[in-house]
């Protein structure tokens, strides 16, 4: 069973957590925040039974697993095989993508704002998120900017499959970023690939771990050069 630990039990990590349960993932969730009014809208896990209540010990109560209520921290990761972020702090983001990196577990970062979002999808050997994005930018998050509700919960969906898919070791996406511009025009996300960033700090902190290259096909190659 793959024990995962979702970083916010808000607006993407209820519908993250809801799936990742269902596929039978073991779920840790953290959280530091309590549930209010005018996250009812998006969070759609909670109801008004739930406001000011903590929100990571109510979503675990929802789907099972444990709830911590505070912020991420290195030791929860230390628990799990696999991270995914559904927080809205971009300096968490970085924070758990330098942790994975540097102690080589998968991680998903999700992000929604507006009407799109984008999904990072993070595995031991290949470029990490620091490498695209290198620094949290100035940009607005969901709580200044706002975010439609569907939206979040789309991308929560997205999110989730991603995991699923990492925690399978479906490398098919890793190192590639999901960006859905608006999910009200377009549905199918781009998808950005890029190489390792040299000089990226994350990666240098890296565990070296080889991965498994492609062995030529020898046959192939001989019936090419004769041909
Ligand atoms: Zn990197």
């Amino acid at each position: 069973m793959t024990r995962t630990l979702v970083v916010g039990a808000g607006g993407l990590g209820g519908p993250l957590a809801l799936a990742l349960a269902a596929a039978g993932h073991e779920l840790a969730i953290v959280d530091p925040d309590t549930v209010e009014l005018s996250n009812l809208h998006r969070q759609i896990q909670f109801t008004a039974a739930d406001l000011g209540l903590p929100k990571a010990t109510r979503l675990a109560a929802r789907v099972g697993g444990t709830g911590t209520v505070a912020p991420w921290a290195p030791a929860l990761g230390d628990a799990v095989d696999l991270i995914v972020d559904a927080s809205d702090d971009p300096a968490t983001k970085f924070a758990i993508a330098d942790w994975a990196v540097a102690n080589g577990r998968r991680y998903v970062i999700a992000s929604a704002l507006r009407f799109g979002g984008n999904v990072f999808a993070g595995a031991p050997g290949v470029a990490c998120y620091r490498c695209l994005f290198e620094e949290p930018g100035e940009g607005p998050t969901c709580a200044d900017a706002g975010v439609l509700g569907p939206v979040v919960g789309a991308i929560g969906g997205v999110a989730a499959a991603v995991a699923i898919s990492l925690a399978m070791n479906d490398r098919t996406l890793a190192g590639a970023l999901l960006v859905f511009d608006d999910l009200r025009r377009v549905a199918e996300p781009r998808i950005v690939r890029f190489a390792p960033r040299s000089g990226c700090s994350a990666c240098a902190r890296a565990p070296i771990t080889p991965q498994p290259k492609e062995i030529p096909d020898a046959e192939h190659s001989r019936s090419q050069r004769s041909s």
